[in-house]
């Protein structure tokens, strides 16, 4: 699967096969449903980041345990369902590689899987980076998408403060 990537990486043909495997019919992508379009909405302000986001469920990862799921261009690739936890995740990857582009990002990833660090230091930074004004860019990009899941969960769980939410989201707006 990395070959694969690397290979197109080069070739830069990561929107050709994006606009391809779309249109491919026997392709088992979905849009993003209303739930999805409803957080996309909540984090974004508007839903045209979701417009261009493409889901396949439960592929077959090569290796077992290799990814639960992962971004690639605009696609969401995962081995099961994808939970809206998960789909929060992986929606701020998205928005990272409209942001810093394609092959930024998903080098940046790769380099990341060797090593995951998705702890960030909980609920305590993020109440510490609220309170000094910190900048997101203080977080690597994986633990970036960790804390928009971690605070979209306390968010439904009705634990976080609304400051906390609003803090960050607005990073996304920029
Ligand atoms: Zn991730």
């Amino acid at each position: 699967m990395d070959l694969v990537f690397m290979f197109l990486d080069v070739l830069w043909l990561p929107d050709l096969i994006q606009g391809f495997v779309r249109i491919w019919p026997f392709s088992r992508f979905r849009r993003i449903n209303k739930e999805e379009t409803q957080i996309v909405k909540g984090l974004f302000q508007n839903e045209g980041i979701g417009k261009d986001i493409r889901i396949r469920e439960r592929i077959h990862p090569l290796r077992d345990g290799y990814f639960h799921a992962f971004v690639f261009c605009r696609n969401i690739y995962c081995v099961k369902e994808l939970s809206l936890a998960v789909f929060v995740h992986e929606l701020i990857h998205v928005w990272q590689s409209k942001k810093y582009g394609s092959c930024y990002i998903y080098r940046a990833l790769k380099a990341q899987h060797f090593t995951p660090d998705y702890s960030y230091g909980g609920v305590g930074r993020i109440k510490e980076m609220v309170r000094t004004n910190a900048p997101l860019s203080e977080l690597n990009f994986e633990q970036q998408a960790q804390v928009f899941q971690d605070i979209y969960m306390l968010r439904m769980e009705r634990s976080l403060p609304k400051e906390i939410w609003t803090y960050f989201v607005s990073f996304l707006r920029i």
